[in-house]
């Protein structure tokens, strides 16, 4: 019987692996928020493809996502690049690497929505972990945040926090590209220094110096024409004031504040905002996505002329992502926080 060719062949199961959330967070997370399940996948229908990831990256809007656009029970938000295992979807040929919004999935069935085929001339020399960093969304956050939110330009003095980060050191080197000088803050003496390998005109220790305010006055003493938030809460109030007139602030996040229980208040900024003409403009990345194809080219231009230098943090196992993701909100992160699966 085993050899009878009208008995229909076996379909091959695929074993995922899923960290599910468990429990909304309440504060900072913590690994009993977390589950890790099994689930048995299918073979492709026609039109599916099987994904298997390779580099699954973890990232601060997690945290504030997971409240608005997850229940408890959910497999975890995120994008991963991943291997196409088996097709039956012409646009993605097997063998072919994809980003995909897949969350924190070791193998997806998927009918092709929120996957995009990684850049067709990627250089075999550059790591394609650089497609959920550098060379992904946290580097166009930089490039959008710059160019479309704060206008910068050339000569201009620019103040950038978390600095050493995934969005940070885009922000900081792109800023350099363009003529100016560079200010950015981080949370430890070996962040420090690498941005100053970066180029940054002046970096500090936001942890250590003895006052924020003088550390940000001393740095810029003519104040800044734009800021790159990063941070919010306390950095924010010490930051707006040294703006500059006609100053531009662009609100790209508020790590400070992702884990608050109870909201952190004022001072408030109006009148600092009014007497200096301050624009301040929240943002998401996605905003600019017609341009995304043009501007990740412009990125990895700049990475193939050695001009943007692309740190990350790499954690290997699929099955160390809450630590992964706990560990980059606490700050361990140099560069872009990475899971190689
Ligand atoms: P990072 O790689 O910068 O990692 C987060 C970093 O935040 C940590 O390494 C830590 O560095 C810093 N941090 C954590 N807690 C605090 C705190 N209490 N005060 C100051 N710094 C803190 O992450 P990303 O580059 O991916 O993201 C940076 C910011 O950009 C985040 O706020 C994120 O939400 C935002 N973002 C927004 C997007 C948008 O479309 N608007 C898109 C992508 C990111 P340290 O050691 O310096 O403390």
């Amino acid at each position: 019987m085993e050899n009878d060719a009208s008995v229909p062949k076996q379909r091959t199961m695929v074993q995922a692996k899923v960290w599910i959330l468990r429990k909304h967070f309440d504060g900072f997370p913590k690994d009993s928020d977390f589950e890790l399940k099994e689930e048995q996948l299918p073979e492709p229908k026609d039109g599916e493809i099987l994904l298997e990831a390779v580099f699954l990256s973890v990232d601060p809007y997690m945290r504030p996502f997971s409240r608005v656009r997850m229940k408890e029970g959910d497999v975890m938000i995120g994008t991963q690049v991943a291997k196409v295992l088996q097709s039956k979807n012409p646009a993605f040929p097997e063998g072919a690497h994809v980003v995909s919004r897949a969350g924190w999935r070791s193998h997806t069935l998927s009918d092709g929505s929120g996957v995009q085929l990684l850049l067709s001339d990627w250089p075999n020399d550059v790591s394609l972990s650089l497609a959920l960093g550098a060379i992904g969304m946290p580097g166009l956050t930089a490039l959008y945040g710059l160019e479309e939110v704060c206008q910068l330009r050339a000569g201009e003095t620019l103040l950038v926090n978390a600095a050493a980060g995934a969005v940070g050191t885009v922000v900081g080197q792109i800023a350099k590209l363009k003529g100016c000088r560079v200010v950015g803050s981080a949370g430890s003496d070996a962040k420090v220094a690498y941005l100053k390998e970066l180029g940054f005109d002046v970096a500090f220790n936001y942890k250590t110096v003895p006052s924020l305010e003088q550390a940000l006055k001393q740095a810029a003493p003519e104040g800044y024409d734009c800021f790159f938030e990063n941070v919010g809460g306390a950095f924010s109030n010490a930051a707006i004031p040294l703006m500059r007139p006609l100053g531009r602030i662009a609100v790209c996040g508020a790590i400070s504040t992702y884990n608050d229980t109870s909201p952190q208040t004022g001072p408030f900024p109006h009148l600092t905002m009014i007497m200096n003409q301050l624009r301040m403009e929240g943002f998401m990345v996605g905003r600019w996505e017609n341009k995304n194809p043009e501007s990740l080219r412009r990125l990895l231009a700049w990475r193939k002329e050695g001009k943007l230098k692309t740190p990350e943090h790499v954690t290997n196992g699929f099955e160390n992502m809450p630590k992964a993701f706990m560990g980059m909100l606490r700050g361990e992160n140099l560069g872009k926080a990475i899971i190689k699966a």
